[in-house]
């Protein structure tokens, strides 16, 4: 699949899943702007193994819980960039604890990232890429977000909150040839998982029907599918990637 010449904007691309999304892409010849809200370095190593396979890639700036940010972040890519095909709203944060001890700022904490945040960046890129009649718009959900999961009350209406969101868009934006998706991963090997206490992660691998964990890769292959040519006529969809967890 070639996506040679085009461009594509990737939240939270400095680490974890977000980095393998960003070099799947930039393997398939995007250029690509690689948003971060604190790890420069990361984000910047990052760009550089990107620009390694041939491509622009930068680093960008912007914590996506401020709507200001993602609206100056948004521009200031497109105008790097030239324009802006792809959107990958991937950047989000976990704050777990059980709903009776769940502290109000932690709920929010959530929301304004996961969810709000996405929002601000959707929006931003809404009309640009209304205008140019062509779009790719990727969000990360997750199977938390469709089967639920103690412990992770916001997380989980964090990430099925995208999906309404995103089935929404979808239906906005279908007639200017702009498709809206989300991947939903099961438990990959990134940061956020590395932080589970041992007896949760061992909990969670005895219900993965693969009995192992997912790469950050094999999430990255699915949003590329999504933002590329190739899925086009595909919008409003949920494609878990979890080695059978939500079966
Ligand atoms: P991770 O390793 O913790 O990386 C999180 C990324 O998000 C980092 O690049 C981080 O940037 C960025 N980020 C966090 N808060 C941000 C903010 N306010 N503004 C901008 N960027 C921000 O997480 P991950 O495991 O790769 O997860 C990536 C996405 O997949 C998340 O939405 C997560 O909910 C989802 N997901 C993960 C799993 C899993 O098992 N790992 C499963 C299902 C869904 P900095 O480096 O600057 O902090």
């Amino acid at each position: 699949m070639s996506m040679k010449g085009q461009t594509a904007l990737v939240t939270g691309g400095s680490r974890g899943i977000g980095r393998a999304i960003c070099l799947e892409l930039a393997r398939n010849g995007a250029n690509v702007a690689i948003n971060y809200a604190g790890s420069a370095a990361a984000a910047e190593a990052a760009a550089a193994a990107c620009r390694a396979l041939g491509v622009e890639a930068f680093p960008i700036q912007a914590d996506v819980a401020d709507p200001a940010a993602c609206a100056a972040m948004v521009k200031e890519a497109a105008a790097k960039l030239g324009r802006l095909d792809i959107l990958v709203c991937n950047a989000g944060i976990t704050r777990d604890n059980l709903a009776l001890l769940l502290k109000d700022e932690d709920f929010d904490a959530v929301l304004d990232t996961n969810l709000k945040g996405a929002f601000y960046c959707m929006k931003a890129a809404y009309r640009t890429m209304m205008k140019q009649k062509y779009g790719r718009i990727v969000a990360m959900s997750s199977v938390v977000g469709l089967r639920g999961n103690a412990g992770q009350a916001n997380y989980a209406a964090s990430k099925a909150g995208l999906i309404g969101m995103c089935k929404s868009l979808a239906k906005e934006l279908a007639g200017r040839n702009v498709t809206v998706n989300l991947v939903a991963p099961g438990f990959i090997d990134t940061d956020m998982t590395a932080a589970l206490p041992e007896a949760a992660r061992t909990a969670l691998l005895g219900t993965i029907p693969m009995a192992r964990l997912g790469r950050p890769e094999d999430v990255a292959k699915a949003v590329a599918f999504f933002a590329g040519p190739d899925a086009g006529y595909i919008t409003g969809q949920v494609l878990c990637v979890d080695g059978g967890m939500a079966v």
